[in-house]
């Protein structure tokens, strides 16, 4: 869906060059709790645009200004630049009337919008599944590992739109480690509402069905882990 015929002849300055018009899409399917909206941030400044994008409870919604050409090169590209997850089933456009803002942000959901595609829990990814198992990385052997790709979606959302103040992970304050990819574009971990690790995560720890003592103590310091592949324990998630 692209612009219309009226928005194309509104193309030309005086002087010839290109003006810069807005668009509001709104998007429906799976496009929450899936990276969507990183990826819109990440392609709108590729093509220095300009807008918003922000989740209701239908769905999400760009708004974003550009020259016409910029704007339909965006619509055209979005779905291939989004994670496989996600899955756009409806999109519709209208015109904007107010001035371009100076840049493109993420912004707070907004609670209008009805319908909404609550998602599933997703499997780990593999880039997830590499750090849980390396002990290079911060959070190996951490087993509630996730990022926009993959980690828990339909069990801890309490309420819509899918923010982490609306999701069991709510009182699990981030660390600043997480605060930091929460906040980094470039980030896979860019607004992933469940993020955790070993310092700011829900815990688990180990229990020994022989009743021997166990120091409880975080999953990934304890090398009897090993432990649990012998069946002679069993760790316990809670979120
Ligand atoms: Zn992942
Ligand atoms: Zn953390």
């Amino acid at each position: 869906m692209g612009l219309t015929d009226q928005d194309s002849s509104s193309l030309s300055k005086s002087n010839g060059s290109p003006e810069k018009v807005g668009i509001r899409l709104r998007y429906q399917g799976r496009v929450q709790g899936v990276g969507f909206r990183p990826t819109v941030w990440r392609l709108a400044k590729e093509l220095k645009l300009t807008g918003s994008v922000f989740n209701d409870r239908s769905g999400a919604v760009v708004e974003i200004w550009g020259i016409p050409s910029q704007l339909q090169e965006f619509q055209s590209l979005l779905p291939s630049a989004l994670p496989t997850i996600a899955q756009i089933i409806s999109l519709n456009s209208e015109a904007l009337t107010s001035s371009p803002p100076a840049e493109f942000q993420i912004v707070e959901s907004s609670l209008h919008g009805s319908a909404f595609q609550v998602l599933p829990d997703l499997a780990n990814c593999t880039a997830c599944l590499e750090e849980v198992t390396q002990p290079t990385f911060d959070r190996y052997r951490y087993p509630l590992t996730n990022c926009t790709h993959c980690g828990p979606r339909y069990s801890i959302i309490e309420a819509l739109p899918y923010d982490r103040a609306n999701t069991s992970m709510r009182s699990f304050p981030l660390c600043e480690v997480c605060l930091a990819e929460f906040t980094n574009p470039n980030d896979r971990r860019f607004h992933a509402q469940p993020i955790a690790c070993h310092r700011c995560g829900p815990q688990t720890h180990l229990e020994r069905l022989d009743d021997q003592h166990f120091d409880r103590e975080e999953l990934s310091k304890l090398d009897e882990i090993d432990a649990a592949e012998q069946g002679r324990s069993t760790a316990l998630p809670t979120i």
